[in-house]
């Protein structure tokens, strides 16, 4: 046995399930369609919520920044590395949510790495989603704190297990917004009373409600009309803003906490110029028109509403994600693959991101799409469908 054997078995294994992620090349701008292994497809894949991946103004935006300060940010920002691009992006992003302060990050994943270990540590409690993202997960345990678990979307489950803990210094309530696997969101409104009740820290991390929920795609705090009730909101510029790069939004003593004790803020290098420059024109966007998050929301109405026509069973999103529950995850497999060969890029999903036996493919629809993009998406998902029998 060599010392890497035990990987070839456990790669072989996932193939044999299902489980194997085949990652495809794409070759093209993000956008409705795109060209995928050398293939032009209708994408329902990305988290492009709004289309800005490719919209010429943040193009623009970041070509101009790429003159003007070059590539690279030089070094970690607290050395040499903070840019006025990012202070002005900052600044606009606290402006649109509504709140005192805000920060930004390389990612979303980075942001939540950051702010949890920053919050709380190893005497403390964390209160989290079951289902909450890997991040928050990976921040939770890098904090040292104790993780208690409570029931997805059920206030009454964590109240129960806010009183069995009597022992604890600080404690932290956390929740992703909305649940990109169901498309579900969070009920903010409670954890907020029951937090408050506590006095217990609320972060809510809105990856998925940003550019999405809220008036303007505001995110979900404006969704709830929680304005300065929430502590702390994450965030990220990687899907409906179409760049990259994450942000961490609320009370100025916390985000001015982050910059001297979150890590990855403190010891890896900052989002660069052109990714800040074309940030700072999707809020320019956002701010002065809320008809891109229209046009997602009625897409998204259509496509759901036409696929449980046509006799899908569509779960309980309340958002434009739709998950089309397929059960096992060959099924899945085997659909996503005969989809692709119809023109149609829709991504299978199965343990461990979701449940055994609740594989699904799921479709994110954006504002990138037309009526025939949609039209074209149904004709497919109706032909295979039939073929594979998930549809009389
Ligand atoms: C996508 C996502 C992230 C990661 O965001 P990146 O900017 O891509 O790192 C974090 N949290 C949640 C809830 C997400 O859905």
């Amino acid at each position: 046995m060599t010392k890497t054997a035990w990987i070839e078995q456990e790669l072989a294994a996932l193939k044999e399930q299902g489980l194997f992620t085949n990652i495809r090349t794409i070759g093209s701008a993000m956008g409705a369609w795109i060209e995928v292994d050398g293939k032009r497809v209708l994408n329902f894949c990305a988290n492009n919520y709004l289309g800005l991946a490719n919209h010429p103004r943040l193009v623009s935006a970041a070509k101009a920044a790429v003159d003007q300060y070059g590539v690279g940010p030089g070094a970690v920002r607290t050395i040499a590395g903070t840019l006025d691009l990012h202070l002005q992006l900052e600044k606009r992003l606290a402006e649109f949510k509504g709140v005192e302060a805000a920060i930004t990050f390389q990612s979303g994943f980075n942001a939540n790495l950051a702010t949890i270990p920053a919050l709380v540590g190893k005497d403390d409690v964390i209160f989290s989603d079951r289902l909450n993202h890997a991040s928050i997960i990976d921040g939770c345990r890098l904090s040292r704190a104790k993780i208690v678990a409570y029931e997805h979307n059920d206030p009454a489950d964590l109240r129960r297990k806010i009183a069995e803990e009597t022992q604890y210094g600080r404690r932290l309530i956390v929740s992703d917004g909305v649940f990109s696997m169901d498309g579900d969101i969070a009920p903010l409104a409670d954890l907020y009373t029951i937090a408050a009740e506590h006095d217990i820290l609320l972060m809510v991390d809105d990856a998925h409600g940003e550019g999405v929920l809220g008036r303007g795609g505001r995110g979900i705090v404006d969704h709830f009309g929680l304005h300065g009730l929430v502590d702390i909101e994450v965030g990220t510029m990687s899907k409906a803003f179409g760049v990259v790069g994450g942000v961490v939004a609320g009370k100025k003593v916390i985000i001015d906490w982050l910059r001297q004790r979150g890590r990855p803020f403190l010891f890896s290098s900052a989002m660069t110029a052109p990714d800040a420059a074309a940030c700072l024109a999707a809020v320019e966007l956002l701010e002065e028109s809320t008809e891109l998050v229209e046009r997602l929301w009625r897409n998204a109405e259509v496509f759901k509403t036409e696929l449980k026509k046509l006799g899908f069973d569509t779960g309980h999103s309340q958002t434009p994600i739709v998950p089309v529950m397929l059960g096992e995850a060959p099924l899945a497999q085997q659909f996503s693959r005969k989809l692709f060969e119809e023109g149609v890029f829709a991504m299978a999903i199965g343990f461990p991101t979701v449940p055994q036996g609740k594989a699904r493919i799921r479709v994110m629809n954006t504002a990138a799409h037309g009526q025939s993009d949609l039209e074209f998406g149904l004709a497919a998902f109706e032909k295979v469908g039939k073929e594979l029998g998930v549809i009389g």
